[in-house]
């Protein structure tokens, strides 16, 4: 497997049932890592025909997200209700869609999963906030069986409520893949400022961009835009990387638009990336 330099360029993209649909696209991109998203309706037993795949197309691949059926992202309280595992309904399939990720994981090589655990309550005697502090435990003690730490998406809740539940789940392979819009998306604080907080638990990143929610509807989320067209601020978040120590990828994500559009966004994305990490180089 070929090394990685500090903060490459990678890109997000999720999983077809065959891989040849989706992976010619991804390595047209010229990058050499990516994270691969696993769908909940995605069947895993697809992951040797993936396994051999990516070897192929000499593609790492650092991280699987997972995402589960029945989760929408329409607006805050939808969110609330369906992401993640605070839904009671779905939270034990989703647990155990979770562990089959982690063997998908395993299978393809990753050194880690992530999801959005969801809207966890902040009272600490809640019962879904313990129930869903447990289940995080369980989570993180199988990937670690196989090498493996356990990401949570960032952007739900601010950065200390985030800070408290990771000493709370007390697990050494727990971390955050840190996605400065969904801060921006969700209203949930200066991006910039909650990095520098969660610094030593950032174990991946995500360059995705967004607009602040409109003012005066606690339900509205804002709007994810192109890399460098929201409010992010691409070239002050990759410098409070170099400033925190961060070594990982840098791995473009975009959400919501058709596939040809992706493609498109995915391409200025890491002509962005480079020309920010060019400018930044010493002279
Ligand atoms: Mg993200």
């Amino acid at each position: 497997m070929q090394t990685l330099n500090a903060r490459e360029t990678g890109v997000l993209f999720w999983a077809t049932a065959d891989p040849s649909e989706i992976l010619p696209t991804v390595t047209s991109f010229g990058v050499r890592c990516a994270q691969i998203g696993l769908r909940g309706d995605l069947d895993l037993s697809v992951a040797p025909a993936w396994n051999r795949a990516l070897g192929d197309a000499n593609l790492a691949i650092t991280t699987v997200c997972a995402a589960y059926n029945g989760e929408d992202y329409a607006d805050v309280p939808t969110v609330q209700q369906t992401v993640g595992f605070i839904p009671r309904a779905t939270r034990a399939a989703r647990e155990h869609r979770t562990y089959a990720v982690s063997d998908f994981a395993a299978a393809v090589g990753a050194g880690g999963i992530a999801t959005h655990i969801g809207v966890v309550p902040h009272d600490p005697q809640n019962p879904d906030y313990l129930e869903v502090r447990d289940l995080v435990r369980r989570v993180c003690d199988y990937a670690a069986k196989r090498n493996q730490t356990f990401a949570l998406e960032t952007g739900q809740e601010t950065a200390p409520v985030l800070l408290d539940f990771i000493r709370d789940v007390n697990r050494s392979n727990l971390g955050i893949n840190f996605d400065p819009a969904n801060m921006i998306l969700y209203g949930t604080g200066d991006p910039i400022d909650a990095l520098g907080l969660l610094a030593k638990h950032v174990l991946s990143v995500h360059c995705k961009d967004g607009d602040w929610p409109p003012k005066g509807d606690a339900s509205a989320l804002g709007r994810e835009q192109p890399l460098g067209s929201g409010a992010v601020g691409v070239a002050r978040f990759l410098k409070k990387l170099v400033e925190i120590g961060y070594q990982g990828p840098l791995t473009i994500e975009r959400e919501g638009v058709d596939r040809s559009q992706w493609e498109q966004d995915i391409h200025n994305a890491i002509r962005l990336l480079e020309s920010i990490k060019a400018n930044a180089a010493p002279a």
